[in-house]
């Protein structure tokens, strides 16, 4: 880079700065705590169940524009109820108002508390949506635009453009000298290393967690104790560790049931768009080598029966955005893309093993199939909006708000599957009382729905391609990148409305330690969506918040997590993702797991022996020592030592009240609170993983657990670091 280049840039830099500076940006001014609050009813139906969730809702360019249009719907909700409700409002800052609304009429009742601190009712006669608006626009007026670095936005830059542009917020697309609001990263949390206040749009951690094998990895764990919530993943064995399993259980089943013929799916581990992906039937087929290199991935179960449309296979890409770990928040974008094979499917057969464009869903694959149909429309060609096709098969009889519940599932217990490893980089990064961002991040979840309509999980995506155009053969063999229409609609959506949900104006204030015990779970995705817009004039939020909304239903799973906040604790030294043998010994003794047939000795050894076999095991080796994979492992030993007569998930739960019972209320405030073992203690745990094709096939999951008697079962390669980034 020449110094002239530096130069214009640093040049250009500053005068963004003082452009910011010079469009009257008053720093001084106080941006607002929170949204003005709609005038809504506090009583918002509470989900009770994931099935109540409203259902994708179709959007189309023109509707998603019309100002207020949400509003309407629900003031006319409320209105039919002929009551009385209130909310309350900072509206200035001298005095306290607190809105009536009169249902029924769309009148308003303010009242404002006087320094004596009564109510003075004023009587107003305008209509509950002015009112909003007019607030709104006051506010939007007052406030300083949010900042966006979009300086290592890569691929996304196009749809991030159009976002903050819809938002009337200030980008920075050359970095900035002073601190942004928002910093929107293409690839990783590390693209930029300087940074120590706003938001970050990349967990640290993210890249690593969600690659195929640590995937694999912690859904196994949670199918360990919680089988049948979670047979939504196929089942994988990782390579090369378990190749003999892989093929021993395939020879049991074969020669049990010779009419069984599976077939199995070799993904590398870190690839992405159906790189290096290939079917087979037989063991003997899997290419374990590359040259002197044993190749890492999983080799995964095949779902031969997929649900059909136009006789084709397809998979449906859903936005997930993580807002926030602690506490965990999790919305998912209402419109996702299909993504359709370009060859008519058959099951299959050693013969069409090798077809791509029949049996893989990839766009980057299919996209060079003669047969790929680029429409501008978002019901027809290869790539539709997930809400069509969901129509398509309502029209057909199919209960879809049934299939979207099982989907909201699905990603909730996903979600909770990677967290805990996701806190230990989050704590390692960031660490706790040090200067730094917080994070969010949009994942993409890619999910097949089998003929029988249940959902199943292939892959997550931590950075989904939000490229809003396609690539297109404009001449024979000549590729260009034109405009996608489809993409756009879906993809604009879901930037611009995690901007708004991060709208540093509008974040409500949470504790970093989780909620307070008998502290509200946080408001209800209603209540937030009609917060978002204080013109009116954006649409309704595309994202709905799945967590904590479902939190009654889904939190008991968060047992896992519990373990890692016993892991962090012990941690001791900040930044570290390892626990030491000291540290190691201090967790024993503090949690009074030793004695007389349990000796420190037989910890050090237990400590020795699971730390070895994992070394290199864990995506970030950069310390020595028990990783949180490892240290689950020996809590599971010593649960099962501990609580012999018990199944496994209730020697978890029994050690984990334990140990917690002995720290004192610093650990686990939140999880202890709503993870209480009431709704996990009396499933019957099963200890086969139910097969979603095969029954015959055992997952390798159990096969660990009985070994867990000698807890030596796998040695693990480290592995190079890839991203599955589909830019
Ligand atoms: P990549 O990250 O390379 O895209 P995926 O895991 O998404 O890898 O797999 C690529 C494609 O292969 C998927 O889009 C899907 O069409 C198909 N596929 C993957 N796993 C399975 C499976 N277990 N059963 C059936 N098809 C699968």
């Amino acid at each position: 880079m020449s110094d002239q280049y530096v130069k214009v840039q640093v040049e250009q830099m500053k005068s963004f700065g003082e452009d910011e500076e010079k469009e009257g940006v008053d720093t001084e001014e106080q941006v607002p705590g929170s949204s003005p609050s709609a005038s809504v009813s506090p009583d918002h139906p509470t989900g009770t169940d994931a099935s109540s969730t409203s259902l994708p809702c179709k959007q189309t360019g023109k509707s998603r524009s019309k100002p207020g249009r949400e509003d309407k719907r629900h003031t006319s909700d409320v209105a039919s109820q002929g009551s009385v409700v209130s909310s309350e409002k900072n509206l200035n800052r001298l005095g306290y108002e607190r809105t009536l609304q009169v249902k029924g009429t769309g009148k308003i009742l303010q009242r404002k508390s006087e320094p004596n601190g009564n109510y003075v009712t004023i009587h107003t006669s305008k209509n509950i949506e002015e009112m909003r608006r007019e607030e709104g626009f006051k506010l939007a007026k007052k406030r300083r635009p949010v900042t966006v670095d979009t300086s290592k936005a890569k691929t996304s830059l196009e749809a991030l453009k159009i976002s903050i542009k819809q938002l009337k917020w200030k980008e920075f697309p050359l970095g900035r000298r002073t601190a942004c609001d928002i910093y929107w990263h293409g690839v990783s949390f590390h693209d930029n290393e300087n940074i120590v206040s706003g938001q970050v749009n990349k967990f640290p951690g993210m890249i690593e967690m969600l690659r195929k094998i640590n995937l694999s990895r912690a859904v196994r764990t949670m199918q360990e104790l919680f089988p049948e919530e979670y047979d939504f993943y196929p089942r994988s064995w990782i390579l090369p560790e378990e190749y003999q399993q892989f093929t021993t259980q395939i020879h049991m089943v074969k020669e049990k049931d010779a009419t069984v013929n599976p077939t199995f799916i070799v993904k590398p581990d870190g690839g992405s768009q159906g790189d290096g992906i290939y079917l087979i039937r037989d063991p003997s087929d899997l290419k374990l080598m590359t040259g002197s290199q044993a190749k890492q991935g999983v080799v995964q179960e095949y779902i031969q029966k997929p649900l059909l449309i136009d006789k084709l296979k397809f998979d449906i890409r859903l936005y997930v955005l993580i807002k926030s770990l602690e506490p965990l928040e999790i919305y998912i974008a209402k419109e996702g893309l299909t993504r359709f094979c370009t060859e008519p499917y058959q099951e299959p057969s050693q013969k069409n093993l090798s077809h791509v464009f029949m049996h893989l869903t990839n766009y980057s694959l299919n996209v060079h199939s003669g047969n790929f149909v680029h429409s501008d429309s978002q019901s027809t060609g290869s790539k539709r909006t997930l809400s069509s096709v969901l129509y398509r098969l309502a029209a057909k009889g199919v209960d879809i708000k049934r299939v979207w519940s099982d989907i909201i599932a699905l990603v909730i217990k996903t979600v909770i599957a990677v967290v805990p490893e996701l806190r230990v980089y989050y704590q390692a990064d960031i660490p706790p009382g040090k200067p730094g961002p917080t994070c969010f991040q949009i994942l993409g979840f890619d999910i097949l729905l089998m003929k029988n309509l249940k959902p199943v999980l292939l892959e997550v995506n931590s950075n989904p391609s939000m490229r809003i155009e396609h690539e297109q053969e404009v001449a024979p063999g000549v590729f260009e990148y034109v405009p996608s229409p489809v993409d756009e609609e879906v993809k604009v959506g879901v930037i611009r409305d995690t901007l708004r949900l991060m709208d540093p104006g509008h974040k409500k204030t949470t504790r970093a330690g989780g909620f307070e015990q008998g502290e509200e779970i946080p408001m209800e995705e209603e209540t937030q969506e009609k917060s978002q817009d204080e013109t009116g004039t954006l649409p309704s939020l595309c994202l709905k918040q799945v967590y904590p909304k479902y939190f009654k239903q889904f939190n008991y799973l968060r047992l896992v997590e519990r373990i890692a906040a016993l892991f962090i604790r012990f941690l001791g030294v900040k930044g570290n993702m390892r626990l030491g043998p000291t540290a190691f010994r201090t967790f024993i003794r503090t949690c009074k797991l030793s004695g007389s047939n349990f000796t420190m000795a037989s910890v050090d050894i237990l400590y020795i022996d699971i730390t070895r076999r994992w070394s290199g095991a864990t995506p970030d080796s950069r310390e020595a020592g028990m990783g949180l994979q490892a240290f689950v492992e020996a809590f599971f030993y010593l649960a099962a030592r501990r609580f012999k007569s018990l199944a496994l998930r209730e020697q978890v739960v029994s050690l984990l009240e334990l140990c917690e019972s002995q720290l004192g209320p610093q650990s686990g405030v939140e999880e202890r609170r709503s993870l209480s073992c009431s709704r996990a203690l009396p499933r019957t745990v099963k200890t086969q993983t139910p097969c979603l094709a095969n029954p015959q096939l055992s997952s390798p999951a159990p096969l660990r657990r009985a070994a867990s008697q000698d807890y030596r079962h796998q040695r693990f390669k480290p592995r190079s670091l890839r991203a599955n980034v589909e830019n």
